[in-house]
């Protein structure tokens, strides 16, 4: 039987974020070879073709899906989510971010800041990603005096998104020369791992909290059940307890508990997670909802929030919004259509951030803080958070 996970460090969740193309996936296969280098390091090297991986995936060349990864420094235990770059894919992003402590931003030395860079600081900040520690990438390719300049430029961005770029840690490293075993660049990775041990602070958990968790997939194993993936975003959870299951209007008994494949005794905020439920029929439960303790949230339609309509130079619209707008709306897994409300201003500007009420299509778990996307043919034009349920 698989050995059951032991909680021996701190647990952090963090991801790769940046431009397609930048590196994001072959620096994560690199972390994880470096890793598993260290003696009794505890990590598995994951190979780049196992990192992106779903079977859509390579026929269509893009991450579509978050792959997670798990890996061990000496004082902390990670997983890490290899954060898709292409555009259309932001809502994944906004979904994964929301429960990162930190974030590896990626940018290619040879190609700086793009527009997918700045759209991901912009995004991490607005899901509160509170601490980001930039990999210049490919920094075998490149040129000394571009590479300067293009960490000048990084460090602009961050501060021009309240990150403090002056003393976020900046790493050159190289994902590929790392891979392939070159000393010095494998000593980068060490570095770069180094600076996330020490500039990311350990979270405090909210395992007091009732449980929660949101929803991302679920699967069915055979002779098992039926079992929901997602990160614990509060409380605690352990074989027996009982939960509800949001969305699909079901109580029932966690039976199972896991994580990257290994048993569990209680999982807890900041987990990722497998949970095995008793008697609950696949097609009863989707991403989006969320399984909780029973009666700890009630699914509301209506709340007021505050939100930055995003330009177009950061992805977003080009043309102003007005009352009776009905985009999709991201919150946690859900992805939900809303009628926005604009009362006394009746229009909002791509760059602007407005006070809105919105009325969902149907009853979601809401509270005062929670973040969400706004999204609109494929594109993410806007990001809120929730002041006031009503
Ligand atoms: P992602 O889209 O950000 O996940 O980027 P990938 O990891 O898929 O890498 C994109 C391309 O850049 C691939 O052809 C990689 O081999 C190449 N690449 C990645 N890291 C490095 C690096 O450190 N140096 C060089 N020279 N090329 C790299
Ligand atoms: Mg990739």
């Amino acid at each position: 039987s698989k050995t059951a996970y032991v909680r021996t460090k701190p647990h952090l969740n963090i991801g790769t974020m940046g431009h397609v193309d930048h590196g994001k996936t072959t620096l994560t296969a690199a972390i994880t070879k470096v890793l598993s280098e260290r003696a009794g390091g505890g990590t598995s090297y994951v190979a780049f073709d196992r990192i992106d991986r779903a079977p859509e995936e390579a026929r269509r060349g893009i991450t579509i899906d978050l792959s997670h990864v798990e890996y061990e420094t000496d004082t902390r235990h990670y997983a890490h989510v290899d954060m898709p770059g292409h555009a259309d894919y932001v809502k994944n992003m906004v979904t994964g971010a929301a429960q990162l402590d930190g974030a590896i931003l990626v940018v290619s030395a040879l190609d700086g800041v793009m527009p997918q860079t700045a759209e991901h600081v912009l995004l991490a900040r607005q899901v509160g990603v509170d601490h980001v520690v930039v990999a210049l990438n490919k920094a075998d390719a490149g040129d000394d005096e571009l590479t300067d300049l293009v960490e000048l430029e990084v460090r602009d961005l961050l501060t021009a998104h309240g990150y403090g770029g002056d003393t976020a840690p900046v790493v050159r490293v190289s994902g590929l020369r790392a891979l392939e075993g070159d000393p010095r660049w494998t000593g980068a990775i060490e570095a770069l791992l180094d600076a996330v041990d020490t500039y990311v602070p350990t979270p405090v958990r909210y395992t007091d909290a009732p449980f929660l968790l949101p929803v991302e997939n679920v699967l069915t194993i055979t002779g098992r059940g039926t079992v929901v993936t997602g990160a614990v975003e509060r409380g605690t959870v352990r074989v027996g307890d009982r939960v509800e299951v949001l969305g699909a209007g079901t109580e029932t008994v966690v039976t199972g508990v896991e994580t990257f494949g290994r048993p569990m005794e209680r999982a807890e905020a900041g987990d990722s997670v497998a949970l095995l439920l008793r008697g609950v029929p696949r097609d009863a439960v989707r991403r989006g909802h969320v399984v909780a303790r029973p009666g700890s949230v009630v699914p509301r339609r209506r709340f007021t929030a505050r939100v930055r309509v995003l330009s177009a130079r950061e992805g977003g619209r080009s043309t102003p919004v007005f009352g009776g707008y009905r985009p999709q709306f991201h919150i946690r897994t859900a992805d939900v259509v809303g009628a926005v409300d604009l009362g006394d201003a009746a229009v909002a500007r791509p760059g602007e951030t407005v006070e809105m009420s919105v009325e969902l299509g149907r009853d979601v778990p809401l509270e005062p803080g929670l973040g969400f996307a706004i999204r609109e043919g494929g594109r993410t034009v806007g990001a809120g958070t929730v002041t006031e349920v009503l």
